[in-house]
Order: structure tokens, then C-alpha cells, then sequence
């Protein structure tokens, strides 16, 4: 009857403090969260269809920017296209306002990169900058929150002052990659942190690679810092 009555009870404390602090949820699955986890549940990010590039040194990525950047390395952690669950979530942080599900992601992409020593080569982290027109329109800069989340992991420092957009750009999503390169070719410029940049290894953090146009045209200024090596990755990989 006691150990009854005070059954009861933990059910009872346990619902009041549910209510006092809601228990977040998976947004992919439902599944209730870890303190660890800000809105995916780690058997969703399992699910993931990941490329391993991380551990694959002339993988697609390298291949693919081949004779457009000299890079020391680059990785894309998931393929785009397999699966509707990873374009779910890249559509929830960029048009629905969901930045801890960048934050999840980003952590993710730290532990798979410094699992296989990856990240060793690096000194910091640079995202790929919003023009700050849709930066007001958006809130934040998704490069930029996964770059924190891979800095989460391996604490490398996001430095956001050495590269800038000058110019703001149309959507890239129904352009061919020529049209792609012109549309993002010199709107990228070294800003006021570039010195501090000087004779660092630097690794460029952006979303998806599709054509690879807007990471070419950022490297190009990061190329100029002086004594500056490069290197990239990216969450997802599209192949065109
Ligand atoms: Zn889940």
C-alpha cells in the first residue's frame, strides 16, 4: 500500500515538473529529448544517410574543387538527396525559423569530423556570410550556427568578421552552375578580422554543396589572407 501510495507520488512530482518545464520533443520523430539535444533526438540524426567523406581524403568534395581551391581537406556529412528527412530539416532552420535544429546539426558534423581527427587540421572556423539584408529577414545566419555547433564539439573558435558579402545576391536554388558562379562571383570580401586570419588553417562552413560555386568564390578571398590554408565543409552533398 506504501510503495503504492508513493508510486503515486513520483508520478505526481514527475507530472508537475513536466508541466513546470514541457519536456522538448524530436521534431523528426516525437521522441522526447536529452538535455544534450536542442530538437533532434540521436536516433534520428543515426538515420541520417552520412557520407563518411570525413575518413575518405579524395572524396566527391575534393574531387569536385579540384583546380578551383587548394584545400587541405573537405567533407560533406550527409547526402541531400537520399532521404526527405535531412531536406525537412535544412528547410526548418532556413525558412522556419528553427536554429536549434542547425545548432543539432552542426554538433553533429563536429563529432563525425573529430572522430576521425578531421577538425586536428584547423585552426577556426569561418561560415559563409548572409548579406545582412537576409540576415535582418532571417534572424541568423544558418553557416553560422553550424559552425557553432561544430564549435560545441571541438572548440575551434567562429570567427565572423574575416570574410563578408558586399553584395546581396538572388536565389541560387533554380540556377544552373554557370549561371551559379556569376551569381555569387565577387560579391564575397576579406573584412576587418582578415589580419587576425593571417597564417591560419581555415575551414570555410556552409549548408549544402551543390555546384560548389558560393564556397569557390568565398575561398578566393580567403585565399588572398596571407600564409592562410584552406579547407571545407559542408552538412549535406548534392550531386547535380
Ligand atoms: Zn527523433
Amino acid at each position: 500500500m506504501a510503495f503504492k501510495f508513493l508510486t503515486w507520488l513520483v508520478r505526481l512530482a514527475r507530472g508537475a515538473a513536466e508541466v513546470c518545464a514541457p519536456v522538448a520533443h524530436c521534431c523528426v520523430c516525437g521522441a522526447p529529448l536529452t538535455e544534450a539535444e536542442m530538437s533532434v533526438c540521436r536516433l534520428c540524426l543515426d538515420r541520417l544517410p552520412a557520407t563518411s567523406f570525413e575518413t575518405w581524403p579524395q572524396n566527391p568534395v575534393m574531387t569536385r574543387m579540384e583546380g578551383r581551391a587548394k584545400l587541405l581537406s573537405a567533407f560533406s556529412c550527409f547526402y541531400f538527396h537520399k532521404g526527405e528527412t535531412l531536406r525537412r530539416l535544412i528547410h526548418q532552420f532556413k525558412y522556419k525559423d528553427d536554429r536549434n535544429v542547425a545548432r543539432d546539426l552542426g554538433r553533429e558534423m563536429g563529432r563525425r569530423a573529430a572522430h576521425t581527427g578531421f577538425t586536428d587540421s584547423y585552426d577556426a572556423l569561418i561560415p559563409v556570410p548572409l548579406h545582412r539584408r537576409r540576415l535582418s529577414e532571417r534572424g541568423y545566419n544558418q553557416s553560422h550556427v553550424l559552425a557553432l555547433g561544430i564549435a560545441d564539439v571541438t572548440g575551434l573558435p567562429v570567427m565572423t568578421d574575416v570574410l563578408i558579402r558586399s553584395r546581396a545576391t538572388p536565389t541560387q536554388t533554380h540556377l544552373s552552375a554557370d549561371q551559379r558562379y556569376l551569381n555569387v562571383h565577387g560579391v564575397f570580401a576579406l573584412g576587418k578580422g582578415a589580419k587576425r586570419a593571417a597564417g591560419l588553417r581555415l575551414l570555410l562552413v556552409d549548408d549544402v554543396f551543390t555546384t560548389g560555386a558560393t564556397c569557390e568564390a568565398c575561398l578566393e578571398k580567403l585565399a588572398e589572407i596571407e600564409g592562410a590554408s584552406l579547407g571545407l565543409a559542408t552538412l549535406g552533398y548534392a550531386s547535380t
